[in-house]
């Protein structure tokens, strides 16, 4: 077995450095890459010493650097904004031992389709700031979607508008620290009579995050008294793969009966 070296930079000049010529991989929490048999990566550079593990309000926005591990951004998000989407997802997710250590950088970069902070993350809108070979700060649907957005880059902190949002998630599993098959995220801004806007973001099918807008520009504007939610995801086009002992088709019939109690739960309770 080869040996793996350690790096241990106290800049991002000198991780990217590591990166571009020493063929070394970053290491946010490690909790996708220990258990990966490494290729042609021949190092580690450790993300510990650079200072990038911070959750906190700046104006409008919420700024987390992407060292900040799922338990640590839960918990200060909760005080900074009570029942914050991110509270109730990333703060479920897997079991507290792995979300002490699963960072927000290394959860975007890998993205998985189980991922609990995919979903939050496109309905907030959120913007995430790179430096390397891609630097500035881009929306994180441009960031999930670009390969090019990826090589020799550090994600280094993820920006959230400081909207205050109702709220509602889903996920999908057996257990209750199982990998979510699917996932459901609501955001919903009404003032008790009608929708003034409404968010929804699906994960876990073949396009990994999709946006449901004809339900949402179906519901937006209208009166909560009028909103009429039967029947309203039947039409969802999105295809998941089998999983977890469910065929494609069931799974898909789980999203649309979850999306509509979700719905009903947040705009008619
Ligand atoms: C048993 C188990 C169950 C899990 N269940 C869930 C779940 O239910 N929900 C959920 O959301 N997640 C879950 N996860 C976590 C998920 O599968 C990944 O392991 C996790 O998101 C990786 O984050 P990390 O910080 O540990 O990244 P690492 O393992 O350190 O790295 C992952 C990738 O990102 C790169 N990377 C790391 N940091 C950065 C950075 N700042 N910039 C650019 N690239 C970077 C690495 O080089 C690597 O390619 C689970 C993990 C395990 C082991």
């Amino acid at each position: 077995m080869k040996n793996i070296y350690w790096h241990y930079p106290d800049s991002i000049e000198k991780a990217l450095d590591l990166m571009r010529n020493n063929q070394a991989v970053p290491h946010g929490g490690g909790t996708h890459l220990t258990g990966k048999r490494l290729k042609n990566e021949n190092g580690f550079v450790s993300l510990d010493k650079l200072d990038l593990k911070y959750v906190r309000k700046e104006g409008n926005t919420i700024k987390i650097g992407s060292l900040a591990d799922y338990n640590t951004v839960a918990e200060r998000l909760e005080k900074i904004e009570p029942g914050h989407i991110l509270t109730k997802s990333i703060g479920k997710a897997a079991t507290s031992p792995l979300r002490n250590r699963i960072t927000i950088g290394g959860s975007l970069r890998l993205a998985p389709n189980w991922s609990d902070l995919t979903g939050p993350l496109v309905a907030l809108d959120a913007q995430v700031k790179l430096e390397g070979d891609a630097s500035g700060t881009f929306p994180v649907t441009d960031y999930l979607s670009k390969k090019e957005l990826k090589s020799n880059t550090l994600i280094t902190e993820v920006i959230l508008p400081a909207s205050s949002w109702q709220s509602w998630y889903y996920r999908e599993g057996i257990t209750e620290n199982d990998h979510p098959a699917f996932t459901i995220t609501i955001l919903a801004k009404h003032d008790g009579n009608s929708l003034e806007d409404i968010r929804i973001v699906i994960t876990g099918h073949t396009k990994r995050f999709a946006k449901a807008t004809a339900i949402e520009d179906q519901l937006k504007g209208k009166e909560l008294k009028q909103l009429e939610l039967d029947g309203i995801a039947k039409d969802l086009t999105l295809k998941f793969a089998p999983a977890k002992g469910m065929s494609s088709e069931y799974i898909k019939h789980l999203t649309q009966t979850q999306l509509e109690r979700g719905l009903t739960e947040l705009l008619k309770s």
